[in-house]
């Protein structure tokens, strides 16, 4: 029988090292369950042992359950009783709270990170003694992944720090360094790190206080709680808003965590420990956190991971690439590459400009020295890896180029040529276009199949998604390069398939074009805008159509009308967008005035005009329809590229939507969000919409298909082996 945690007496004391066999991290799942139940059991039945002391074997103090087994849990909880999903929920928490009140002292020695359930181990214990490891985190991240802290972390933290305190914790999911979590008063020592073990041993020797102080008689909530206690009543008055105002209600798990700390003082601690399981046994069971942990943590790390890279290719260990175009996009990308530590060749149409570049890279990181986020030192190494130059032989030893020069296919032709000239026989060209067909740029190429797209997007620095895109004739070999360039910028790479606008910029078009429709249909601009942050787009369309150009969009329409001729009629959309840059010159924010007007003190307002050159009809639709419209619509393009071959896995689509272009993190990315209504609901609202509203709702023929047979995108694992008890 497999033992995780082991047991060594030291004379009077007993010390639990939790040390996972195999695994490299130890983790909460039904083995170490057992264990500790073992563990509380035999301390309490010893009349030898004074107390006991946790610590743990690895690196990682403990981290919470397997997010891989709880994501394949939550498909077979639905289908499960209540009563029994709640029952292997609430034994996490059963245990701690015997641990908590065994009538023993318990301290623990933290010598590594402690996130989830690994810190509510330590809450649960009456003593903390964390050693000073650089780099140690305290949190309880779960609300991150639509769940929260299931074994008494919402009823601990808020009789120890008070409600007000806790939030920030429960809420937002932050970690902090054990200095914080100190002046929190979450922890009692820090000490060396080889000195913990030895201070939690003599604490239950000295000290050894095993009642906590919601076990006592006169224990008062600090703060206060409860309606009647005019502090707390005001404080949920203003987090239940503020939580509104950030979530739109789209989020289940913060006003879940709000209920724990609402109700759960106003209880006996271990009525409150139910309340809480109950709350977690909902959110387990409701759908939102399933697809987030699949999406932000399980398919972003397999992205992470490279799992698309052709095997067979060594790995490229990349010193010096090369950068056309050092404007906004390749400023950025020259920024990143050079903070990962390659030399960097930046060029522009005159040594000026690409100077200009490098000056604006400069401004950045020294704003980021200044805030306290960068060292000095690693600021100017960053500067001096980057050589601003127009002189394209510079490029002889790059091992990959990208061009990030305008989105105009002619300008875009002469600077392949140009690279082309000088670029070493293995080398990479890669191209940062949003729109062009890789395919048809790499015709442009000496050797097409290296070359490739990889688009970044804007602001580079903070932004981590890369969509590669395979040309025809990219081969596995330039895939594989061009993958490990990602990875080395420390960012996520999505594999998609040429088609014009590839996969996210399609995607997100699909919602921008939809909400500039109905300004020309009369639905008041205010109503488009809020609908979308209802439904959880972090900006409305208008104000992103006014971010990334008005007459970009003008131009990209005609240079699609040009290329695809006859057959191809742009949207509703675009006799709004010509009007507003041709005929008014409202180019978007850059010239001062698009959808919106941006006056000096930096309140931007919805420019009046537009109810003048498309006056509100009568009888406004609901909110609700808007973002019905801004939602499906890009459902429909994510069906659409799937089906079209764009796509090939769903995960990465779901990758992509999220991390690339904001789509709406609760709903676990596109196709995600389809498994989550059932494919047959999602065909039903596509056909009402587009007898409402239109063709372009028309339900794609994949979507037909999955209904029909009762498909899902994501497979629905069969296998169960228990419901994982703690979330965290
Ligand atoms: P930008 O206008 O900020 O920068 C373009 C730069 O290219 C300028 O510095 C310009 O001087 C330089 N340039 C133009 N012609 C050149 C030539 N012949 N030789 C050398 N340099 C030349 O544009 P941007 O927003 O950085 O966009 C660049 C590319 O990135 C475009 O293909 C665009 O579609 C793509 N892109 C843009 C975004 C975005 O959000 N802006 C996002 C993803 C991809």
């Amino acid at each position: 029988m497999t033992t995780v945690i082991r047991q060594d007496i030291d004379q009077d004391l007993v010390v639990w090292t939790m040390d996972h066999p195999t695994k490299s991290a130890n983790t909460i799942d039904e083995v170490f369950l057992d264990d500790l139940e073992a563990c509380i059991g035999r301390l309490q039945s010893d009349a030898t042992l004074k107390g006991a002391v946790i610590t743990s074997a690895k690196s990682l103090f403990l981290a919470g359950a397997d997010l891989k087994d709880m994501e394949r849990d939550m498909t077979a909880i639905r289908s499960k009783p209540v009563a029994e999903v709640f029952e292997a929920v609430f034994r996490f928490s059963r245990l701690l709270r015997e641990l908590e009140t065994c009538g023993k002292p318990v301290a623990c020695a933290i010598s590594g990170t402690a996130m989830g359930g690994g810190l509510e181990v330590a809450l649960a214990c009456h003593h903390r003694v964390v050693g000073d490891v650089p780099g140690l985190q305290l949190g309880l991240p779960e609300v991150q992944i639509g769940l929260l802290p299931a074994g008494g972390g919402t009823q601990r933290l808020a009789r120890m720090l008070g409600i007000q305190a806790a939030m920030p914790w429960l809420l937002e999911g932050k970690a902090f360094d054990a200095k914080a979590a100190l002046a929190a008063k979450v922890i009692d020592a820090v000490v060396p790190p080889d000195a913990a073990l030895a201070e939690a041993k003599r604490w239950v020797r000295e000290v050894g206080d095993c009642v906590k102080p919601w076990d006592k008689r006169d224990f008062r909530m600090p703060g206060g709680a409860g309606a009647a206690d005019p502090r707390s009543a005001t404080l949920f008055v203003a987090s239940n808003a503020m939580v509104h105002a950030k979530t739109s209600d789209n989020l289940p798990a913060p006003r879940a965590i709000l209920s724990c700390l609402y109700e759960g003082p106003l209880l006996p601690m271990d009525t409150a420990l139910r309340v809480e399981s109950k709350h977690m046994t909902h959110l387990l069971r409701e759908g939102t956190a399933q697809g987030m942990v699949r999406t932000l943590f399980i398919n972003k790390a397999r992205c992470d991971k490279l799992h698309r890279r052709p095997t067979g290719v060594s790995k490229t260990d990349f010193t010096r690439i090369g950068v056309i175009g050092a404007g906004l996009m390749g400023a950025g990308i020259a920024q990143v590459a050079a903070r990962a530590g390659l030399e960097v060749v930046l060029i522009d149409r005159d040594t000026a400009a690409a100077e200009r570049g490098k000056a604006g890279i400069a401004q950045r990181l020294g704003g980021a020295v200044a805030k306290g986020r960068l060292d000095a030192a690693k600021a100017e190494q960053t500067l001096a890896r980057i050589l601003p130059t127009a002189d394209y032989a510079a490029l002889r030893d790059a091992q990959l180029v990208i061009e990030a020069v305008f989105e105009d296919r002619a300008i875009k032709a002469g600077v392949i040529a140009a690279v082309d000239a000088v670029l070493g026989k293995d080398a990479v060209l890669a191209s940062n276009t949003s729109t062009l067909p890789i395919t048809g740029l790499a015709e442009l190429a000496k050797r097409p199949k290296d070359f490739i797209g990889l688009h970044f997007f804007s602001p580079v620095d903070r932004m981590p998604l890369v969509e590669v895109i395979r040309g025809r004739k990219t081969s596995d070999a330039t895939l594989a390069r061009a993958l490990d360039l990602v990875a080395r910028l420390r960012k996520t790479p999505i594999v998609v398939n040429d088609a014009r606008g590839f996969f996210t910029s399609r995607f997100f078009g699909s919602f921008v074009s939809e909400g500039v429709t109905m300004v020309g249909e009369g639905i008041a601009p205010a109503l488009i805008e809020n609908a979308a942050r209802m439904i959880g787009m972090p900006v409305g369309p208008l104000a992103v159509q006014d971010e990334v150009g008005i007459d970009l969009a003008v131009s990209i329409t005609r240079q699609t009308m040009s290329d695809l001729g006859d057959s191809w009629r742009p949207g509703a959309s675009f006799a709004v967008v010509e009007r507003l840059s041709d005929g008014l010159g409202r180019h978007g924010r850059k010239s001062g005035g698009g959808f919106y007007d941006y006056p000096a003190d930096g309140r931007k307002q919805l420019w009046p005009g537009l109810t003048d050159l498309w006056p509100p009809r009568t009888g406004q639709p609901t909110a609700d329809e808007v973002g019905r419209r801004l939602l499906f619509i890009q459902l429909i393009e994510a069906l659409k590229c799937m089906q079209e071959g764009v796509l090939e896995d769903a995960a990465e689509g779901d990758v992509g939507a999220v991390f690339g272009v904001g789509f709406p993190a609760h709903t676990g990315g596109p196709f995600s969000y389809i498994d989550r209504l059932g494919a047959e609901q999602v065909l039903n609202a596509c056909v009402s919409l587009a007898k409402r509203h239109g063709e372009r709702f028309r339900p794609p023929r994949l979507l037909r298909q999955m209904a029909r047979d009762g498909r899902r995108f994501h497979a629905a694992s069969a296998a169960v082996v228990g419901v994982s008890s703690s979330a965290s």
